[in-house]
C-alpha cells in the first residue's frame, strides 16, 4: 500500500503517519525527519539546508529527488510506504509519478487534512517533538506523562526550530502557494481523499482506516 498525507504543517500528518506505520507495517518517509537528521548529524546536506528550513522555505527539489530516489529502492519499502511531507510541490509529484513508472508501482491513496489556518497555528506553536523517535506531542491536548519525556521511548522532547510563530507564518504562505496545487492535482488523477483534520486522532485514524478498508 503506498499513501501520500497532504495537508498544512501541524493538521496531523506525523501522528496518523506513526498510526498507520504501526497498523500496517509499511515504513513512513518522512523528508522533514531524514532533513532534522542530517542538520543534527552536521552533514553537509545538513548544513546546506539548515537555513532554508529555518525559515520555513521549501529545500531544493534536486535535493528531495534524491532522497526519495535512493530511499524507496529499498528493501523495506517492497510493500509500500507513507510520504509525510513529500511531494511538496507539482514538480516533486511529477517526478514521483515518474519514478513509479520506472519502478512498475502506483500511489493507492492520496490523504487531503482539511483543517482551518488558526486551528494549525495553535497546534503548531505547542507542538513538542521528540528528538529520538520523532513522537509528536502538544501541549494543549497530549501532553506527555513526565514533563518534557517522551512516552514511549524516554527521549528529551523540544521544539522545532521552524515551529516559532514567525516561521509558521512564512510555512502557510509557501504552503497555500506551493503545496495546496497538489490538491486539485490529485483530485485530477482520482486518488484524492479528503478527510476531517480538525478533530481529534482516534476519530481521523479512523476515517483514514474505513477509506483504506475499501481497498
Ligand atoms: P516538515 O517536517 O514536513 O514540516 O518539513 C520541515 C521543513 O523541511 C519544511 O518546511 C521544508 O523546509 C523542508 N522540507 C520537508 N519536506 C520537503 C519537501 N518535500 N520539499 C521541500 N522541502 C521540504
Amino acid at each position: 500500500m503506498r499513501l501520500i498525507l497532504l495537508g498544512p504543517p501541524g493538521g496531523g500528518k506525523g501522528t496518523v503517519a506513526k498510526e498507520l506505520e504501526e497498523e500496517f507495517n509499511i515504513p513512513i518517509i518522512s523528508t522533514g525527519v531524514i532533513l532534522r537528521e542530517e542538520i543534527e548529524r552536521k552533514t553537509r546536506l545538513g548544513k546546506k539546508v539548515q537555513n532554508i528550513m529555518s525559515k520555513g522555505r521549501l529545500v531544493p527539489d534536486e535535493v528531495i529527488i534524491e532522497i526519495i530516489r535512493e530511499r524507496i529502492k529499498r528493501e523495506d519499502c517492497k510493500k509500500g510506504y507513507i510520504f509525510d511531507g513529500f511531494p511538496r510541490n507539482i514538480e516533486q509529484a511529477e517526478f514521483l509519478e515518474e519514478l513509479n513508472r520506472e519502478l512498475g508501482k502506483y500511489i493507492d491513496y492520496v490523504f487531503y487534512f482539511e483543517i482551518p489556518f488558526p486551528k494549525v497555528i495553535e497546534r503548531l506553536t505547542n507542538r513538542r517533538v521528540c528528538k529520538k523517535c520523532n513522537t509528536n506531542y502538544n501541549l494543549l491536548f497530549n501532553l506527555p506523562q513526565k514533563d518534557n519525556i517522551c512516552d514511549i521511548c524516554g527521549g528529551e522532547l523540544y521544539q522545532r526550530d521552524d515551529d516559532k510563530k514567525e516561521t509558521i507564518k512564512n510555512r502557510l504562505k509557501v504552503f497555500t502557494e506551493q503545496t495546496l496545487p497538489l490538491k486539485k492535482y490529485y483530485q485530477e488523477k482520482n486518488l484524492l481523499a479528503k478527510v476531517d483534520a480538525n478533530c481529534n486522532r482516534n476519530a481521523l485514524f479512523l476515517e483514514i482506516k474505513k477509506i483504506l478498508g475499501g481497498l
